[in-house]
C-alpha cells in the first residue's frame, strides 16, 4: 500500500488529502496547530468567501501572479467544480451580487466541519498538534516531527501555506523545505494589505460604499472602485486591499479618494446647491448629511478650515468649491503597505518554473508536490485565492490517486 504524507491542514492540504485518497493508499495529514484550517476559519470576515462565480477569462484576470500556470489545474477543477463538490456533499452555497460565493450559513465554521467530516469519511489519518521539523528523501520521504517521531512516505505533498498571518501557523517553514529539495523561492512579499497613510484623520472605522481610490505611481496612475474603510492612519476593506496588490513594488507619488465617482464635479456641485438651498437655515453639517456621513463632513470641514457652526446659507462660493474638491479628491499622504502580520496572502514562494502545472509535482524531485499558497501564485480578493489553491491541491491529489 502506497503511503502519502501531507504537511499542512489548511484548505489546500485538506483538499489534496481528500482528492488523493483511494482504497489502495494511506494518506496522513500533519498539522502543527491543534485544529485544522485555522486561517480558513478567519476568511471572509468569518463568513468564508470560498470561491467566485466569475467565468473563465474574468476569473483568470483576477489572478495576479502566474495565471497561465494555473490554467490546466483550474480547467480540471474550476469554481463550478468546487461549488458542485461542496453542494453534492452537503455544504450549500450562495452567490452574492458581486460573484463572491459563501456557504449559505455564512459561517466559515461550517466549512471546517464539512471538511472534518470528509477527512473522517475517507479514513485519512489526521495528526493535529504535530509539527514537522525535518524532511529528507532517499528512496522514500522521511518526515520527523517535533516529538522526534519519524514517518516514511512514498509521496510527499507540501501544503504549508505562505507567510501571511504567521500566527495561524504559516510561518514560511515550507520555503526552507522547498529550498532543501533544490527549489528556488521567489522573494515572498505580503499582498492584500491595509494601506498606511501619514495623515492623522479624525475618522475611526468609517465605511464607505462604492468609492474610488486613485493611486499615482512613477509608472503611471490607476484607480480601483469598491467599498472602503477609513481609519485614523490606514485604509482597509476590499477597495484598499485590491489597490495594495497593484501598489506592491511601485513608488507611490500620491493617493486620493473620490467619494462620488459616478458624479462629475459639476453634477455634484448641482446636488450640493440643491441641498444648501433646501436647508439654508441648518448647519452645513446637517444640510449635507443626506449624502455624506457626519464623521466625513466634520473631517472635511476641519481640513478645509470651514467653521462647523456656519449655516448652509452662509457658505461662500469658494468654501463650497473647497468642500466639493475634498469630496472628489480627498488627498492622502502614502506611508507604507501593511506587513505579513496583516496580509491576506503572500506574493512569491516556490518558483513555478520547476513545478509541473498539470499535477503540481516537482520537476526536480520525483513524487514531491507543492500545493496552495506556498506556490508563487496570488490573486485579488473575492474568493479567487482559495479557489486557485483548491485547484492546485485537487490536481496533485487526483494525480496521486490515479497512480497509487
Ligand atoms: C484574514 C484573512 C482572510 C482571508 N479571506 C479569504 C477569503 O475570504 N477568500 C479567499 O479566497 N482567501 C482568503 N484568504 C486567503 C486564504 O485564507 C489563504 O490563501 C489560504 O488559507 C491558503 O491555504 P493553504 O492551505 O495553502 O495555506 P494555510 O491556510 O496557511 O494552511 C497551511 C497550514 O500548514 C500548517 N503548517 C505549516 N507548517 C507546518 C509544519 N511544519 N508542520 C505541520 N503543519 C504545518 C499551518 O499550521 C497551516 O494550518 C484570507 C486570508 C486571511 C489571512
Amino acid at each position: 500500500m502506497k503511503k502519502i504524507g501531507i504537511i499542512g491542514a489548511g484548505p489546500s492540504g485538506i483538499m489534496a488529502a481528500i482528492s488523493a485518497k483511494n482504497e489502495n493508499n494511506q494518506v496522513t495529514l500533519f498539522e502543527g496547530n491543534e485544529i485544522i484550517g485555522k486561517k480558513l476559519l478567519m476568511t471572509g470576515g468569518g463568513r468564508c468567501n470560498i470561491t467566485n462565480a466569475a467565468y473563465f477569462d474574468e476569473f483568470l484576470d483576477n489572478v495576479m501572479t502566474n495565471s497561465k500556470f494555473i490554467y490546466s489545474a483550474f480547467t480540471n477543477f474550476d469554481n463550478y467544480g468546487l461549488i458542485d463538490f461542496l453542494n453534492h456533499n452537503g455544504l450549500t452555497t450562495k452567490i452574492e451580487d458581486d460573484g463572491r460565493v459563501f456557504p449559505e450559513s455564512e459561517k466559515s465554521r461550517d466549512v471546517i466541519d464539512f471538511f472534518e467530516k470528509k477527512l473522517k469519511e475517507k479514513s485519512i489519518i489526521l495528526k493535529t498538534g504535530d509539527r514537522i521539523t525535518k524532511a529528507y528523501k532517499d528512496k522514500y520521504f522521511y518526515l520527523t516531527d517535533q516529538k522526534n517521531n519519524t514517518y516514511i512516505f512514498d509521496y510527499l505533498i507540501v501544503a504549508t501555506g505562505g507567510r501571511s498571518y504567521p500566527r495561524t501557523g504559516s510561518d514560511g517553514y515550507g520555503y526552507k523545505l522547498a529550498r532543501k529539495f533544490g527549489h528556488e523561492i521567489i522573494d515572498p512579499k505580503p499582498v492584500l494589505v491595509p494601506i498606511f497613510i501619514k495623515d492623522r484623520l479624525k475618522l475611526k472605522a468609517q465605511s464607505f460604499k462604492n468609492i474610488r481610490i486613485t493611486i499615482e505611481t512613477t509608472k503611471g496612475n490607476f484607480s480601483i472602485d469598491g467599498d472602503l474603510m477609513i481609519n485614523q492612519n490606514f485604509l482597509t476593506g476590499p477597495c484598499a486591499l485590491k489597490a495594495s496588490s497593484f501598489m506592491r513594488d511601485k513608488t507611490i507619488k500620491a493617493l486620493s479618494i473620490d467619494f462620488f465617482p459616478n458624479l462629475t464635479y459639476n453634477e455634484l456641485e448641482k446636488e450640493i446647491l440643491v441641498l444648501i438651498n433646501e436647508n439654508a437655515k441648518k448647519s452645513i453639517e446637517n444640510s449635507l448629511k443626506s449624502i455624506l456621513n457626519n464623521a466625513l463632513i466634520e473631517e472635511i470641514l476641519r481640513l478645509t478650515k470651514i467653521d462647523i457652526n456656519k449655516k448652509a446659507s452662509e457658505l461662500t462660493k469658494l468654501e463650497r468649491k473647497l468642500i466639493i474638491e475634498k469630496i472628489k479628491n480627498f488627498n492622502l499622504m502614502f506611508d507604507k503597505l501593511g506587513s505579513f502580520e496583516s496580509a491576506v496572502v503572500t506574493r512569491g514562494g516556490v518558483d513555478v518554473k520547476t513545478i509541473n502545472p498539470k499535477n503540481m509535482e516537482s520537476k526536480l524531485v520525483d513524487r514531491l508536490f507543492f500545493v496552495g499558497e506556498i506556490l508563487d501564485i496570488d490573486s485579488l480578493t473575492g474568493g479567487f485565492n482559495l479557489q486557485v489553491y483548491f485547484s492546485t491541491a485537487y490536481a496533485a491529489g487526483t494525480f496521486i490517486k490515479e497512480n497509487t
